[in-house]
């Protein structure tokens, strides 16, 4: 894992490697040092039996290879190489071991036994010239290549610039006017169009590589804040979504404040918006982060409030500013009473711990007169507005610098 800018990591630990027609990937005896999944082409294994070549199978997208010699710890039993131009991922053994030994020990052992069992008897016979294809040996090999595809085209799309943020404004319930914005990832994919978040932040977090996203996020979100502020000459604060790995991460508060200090921002105009299970930190560097940003008076959101967590305990010893009701409550309370309830005490939670609560997901003027009524103070959706690009959001404001567009 390499460290990029103020300690964020910046981790690929996975590799493409194309290969061409005939071209070996690696031979029977070679160390154990990596598996790969093919994403496209096809691959033939190989081996010698008394000196003579014997091919054993094909395999296609959607096969992993390699992986039998790291988990047994023994030399490539087989030689691959390509029967057409291929492209496949190379995750190294050091991961996949990490990965392998977090297995709960049963499954751990049910891998192992079979793994040896298989070794013992299952040596293919060949019957005919004829080297058979083997089925795709992945489950969900579709979303598996799907996740590596994005972890290298994240890092080739952030410096291409195929990455951008939208802005959303939030308002205050009761006059209409903008106080905010929640600053929101778009990315503009070459072959794929454009992907959701909810699709590559994802990815990034299970791969360790979301530190990247959340350093242009907030290099973006915080000069657009500027911007803003001088247009409209009100003291706007920008919500800008950080993941529990970011609040985990050494160097982030150091990162947080040089950001703020290039745009002349005050901590206070940010509220750095993490979900609740990423605020129960259950690691010394989370603590301390938390701490240190409540030192520097930088706001924090609870993200899509009352879907994560039970415990509520967490909640004395964090430095929150602001919960968020999520859309599922905040955007169903009119219909449905249960949510409705939820919202109501949601809402009473935060006059109690002296915190902002901002509503989401509001579509309707029914759902804002009924946020309204509950005494809810902020809110955003896309009956006031929808996500858009900074120049539109700068037009709002310079045609009305409070934004205000929506009174009841
Ligand atoms: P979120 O933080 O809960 O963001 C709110 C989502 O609700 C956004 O979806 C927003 O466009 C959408 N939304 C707002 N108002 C309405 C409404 O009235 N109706 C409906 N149906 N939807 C509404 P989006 O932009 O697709 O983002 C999805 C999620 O992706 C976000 O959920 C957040 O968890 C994540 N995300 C977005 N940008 C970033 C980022 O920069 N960093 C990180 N770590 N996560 C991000
Ligand atoms: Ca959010
Ligand atoms: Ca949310």
């Amino acid at each position: 894992m390499a460290q990029g800018a103020y300690g964020c990591v910046m981790s690929l630990s996975v590799v493409e490697v194309n290969l061409q027609k005939g071209e070996l990937l690696y031979q029977q005896g070679d160390p154990n040092d990596s598996a790969y999944v093919v994403e496209s082409g096809e691959i033939l294994l190989f081996d010698h039996v008394n000196g003579k070549r014997v091919d054993r199978e094909r395999r296609r997208a959607g096969s992993i290879l390699g992986e039998t010699s790291i988990l047994t710890g023994k030399p490539r039993a087989v030689s691959v190489e390509a029967v057409v131009a291929t492209r496949l991922y190379r995750i190294s053994a050091e991961d996949i071991l990490t990965q392998f030994a977090q297995l709960d020990p049963i499954l751990r052992s049910c891998v192992e036994t079979t793994i040896d069992f298989v070794a013992r008897i299952n040596r293919p016979k060949l019957q005919s010239d004829q080297v058979p294809i083997a089925p795709s040996t992945l489950r969900d090999s579709q979303k598996i290549i799907e996740r590596f595809r994005f972890e290298l085209d994240i890092s080739k799309g952030l410096k291409s610039g195929q990455f951008y943020m939208a802005y959303q404004p939030i308002v205050a319930l009761q006059s209409g006017e903008v106080h905010g914005f929640e600053a929101l990832m778009r990315w503009q994919h070459p072959e794929l169009g454009s992907i959701p978040p909810d699709r590559f932040v994802d990815v990034a977090e299970r791969m360790g590589s979301v530190g990247q996203l959340t350093e242009f996020a907030l290099i973006e979100a915080c000069a657009a804040l500027r911007q803003l502020i001088d247009v409209s000459g009100r003291e706007l604060f920008a919500s800008i979504n950080v993941s529990g790995q970011d609040v985990d991460r050494s160097g982030f508060v150091d990162f947080l404040q040089h950001v703020f200090d290039l745009n002349g921002i005050s901590p206070k105009q940010i509220k750095l918006e993490v979900t609740e299970t990423a605020l129960v930190p259950d690691s010394p560097s989370a603590s301390a982060n938390l701490d240190q940003m409540r030192a520097l008076g930088c706001g924090i959101s609870i993200d899509d409030f009352g879907t994560g967590y039970s415990n509520l305990g967490y909640l004395k010893a964090l430095p929150l500013t602001a919960i968020k009701i999520d859309r599922a409550f905040a955007g169903d309370a009119v219909q449905n009473a249960v949510s409705r309830s939820i919202v109501r005490l949601l809402v009473g939670l935060g006059h109690e711990l002296g915190v902002d609560v901002i509503a989401e997901g509001l579509e309707t003027k029914d759902d804002v007169d009924l946020l309204r009524q509950i005494g809810c103070v902020f809110a955003q959706g896309y009956f006031f507005y929808k996500p858009m690009a900074l120049p539109d959001f700068i037009k709002i404001l310079q045609s009305s610098p409070s934004g205000r567009q929506f009174v009841a």
